[in-house]
C-alpha cells in the first residue's frame, strides 16, 4: 500500500472520532514509524509495510480514546508531558492558571512554599518550577498513580529536585507554612454525563461533588485555615456565581478568570492585608 492509500484509509476511519482525521492519521503514523509528520509528507508515494501496531492504535482512536493516551503524551504551555490513563489529559485553558498563579507568586518572596493540591500529571507544579526556579514547591495528589506520573515529567523537565511530592488527600500531610495554593481539582457535578473522549479520563481527577464545586469550596476553607498569602483555582464555567457566594460568606475577596473561549474558568484570592 502506499503511505498515501495508507492515509486516506485511516482518515475515513477517524471521520466521526475527530474534526482532523488526516492530521490524526498522519500523527499516529508518523509515532508508529518514528518520523516526523514532515516526513510522511514529502514521501507519500512511497509503498509501505505495516504491522499490526498502526491497525491497532487506529482501532483504539476509531474507539475514541484520546490520541494524548495512545502516543502517550500531550503538550502542555509548549512542553511535552508524558500522560497514561493514570492521569487527566493536560487541558489549554490549564496554561492560564500557571500565568495566573505566576502573576501572583510576583507579589510574595522568592523563596515562597507553593501547594499544588491535585497535581495529576504535574504540568502545573512543573511550569510553576521552570518559571519560578526560586519557588519552593509542593504537589499533592491523593492518587499514588497520579504522583508517579507527576514525578516522571519533573524528572524529565529536569525539576525533580524542586519539587517535594507527596500523597495527601488535601493538605493532610503538608506540614509547616504555605504561602499560596493553587489547584485544578475535579469540578464536574457527580450526575453529569461525560462525553465519549472523557469517558476515557480518570473519574477521580473530574469529579467534585453532588454540587460539583464542593471541592473548591474545601480549599477555600484550608486557604483560609492555612493562612496562606493568595490563592488560584481552575473552575467550571458555571461556578462564578456559587464561588463568589462562598468566598463573600468567608469574608473574602475573590476575582476571577475566563479562559479563551471568554468562559469563566477560573478564580483568585488574596489574603486581607
Ligand atoms: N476542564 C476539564 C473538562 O472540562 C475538567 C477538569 C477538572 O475537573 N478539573 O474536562
Amino acid at each position: 500500500m502506499h503511505i498515501k492509500e495508507l492515509l486516506s484509509y485511516s482518515a475515513e476511519q477517524l471521520r466521526e472520532v475527530t474534526d482532523i482525521p488526516q492530521k490524526e492519521a498522519m500523527i499516529l503514523l508518523a509515532h508508529v514509524l518514528g518520523c516526523e509528520t514532515s516526513w510522511i509528507l514529502t514521501h507519500s508515494h512511497n509503498e509501505i509495510k505495516l504491522d499490526e501496531h498502526f491497525f491497532e492504535l487506529l482501532k483504539r482512536r476509531v474507539s475514541h480514546e484520546p490520541l494524548e493516551y495512545i502516543l502517550g503524551k500531550a503538550s502542555f504551555y509548549g512542553k511535552e508531558f508524558n500522560v497514561d490513563s493514570r492521569v487527566l489529559i493536560p487541558r489549554p485553558e490549564t496554561e492560564i492558571l500557571v500565568d495566573k498563579a505566576v502573576e501572583l507568586a510576583r507579589e510574595l518572596p522568592q523563596n515562597a512554599h507553593i501547594v499544588e493540591i491535585g497535581c495529576g500529571s504535574g504540568i502545573i507544579s512543573i511550569m510553576l518550577s521552570l518559571l519560578l526556579p526560586d519557588a519552593k514547591l509542593t504537589a499533592v495528589d491523593i492518587s499514588m498513580d497520579a504522583l508517579n506520573v507527576s514525578k516522571q515529567n519533573a524528572q524529565k523537565h529536569g525539576v525533580d529536585k524542586n519539587i517535594t511530592f507527596i500523597e495527601s488527600s488535601y493538605l493532610d500531610n503538608v506540614d509547616g507554612n504555605i504561602d499560596m495554593i493553587v489547584s485544578n481539582p475535579p469540578y464536574i457535578a457527580n450526575a453529569e454525563p461525560l462525553g465519549i473522549g472523557l469517558s476515557y479520563e480518570p473519574s477521580l481527577a473530574l469529579y467534585g461533588g453532588s454540587r460539583g464545586d464542593e471541592m473548591l469550596c474545601h480549599i477555600v476553607d484550608l486557604f483560609q485555615e492555612r493562612k496562606a498569602k493568595a490563592l488560584a483555582c481552575e473552575m467550571g464555567y458555571d461556578q462564578r456565581e456559587p464561588m463568589r457566594l462562598y468566598a463573600q460568606s468567608k469574608g473574602l475577596e475573590i476575582e476571577f478568570y475566563k479562559d479563551l473561549a471568554s468562559l469563566d474558568r477560573g478564580f483568585w484570592i488574596k489574603e486581607k492585608k
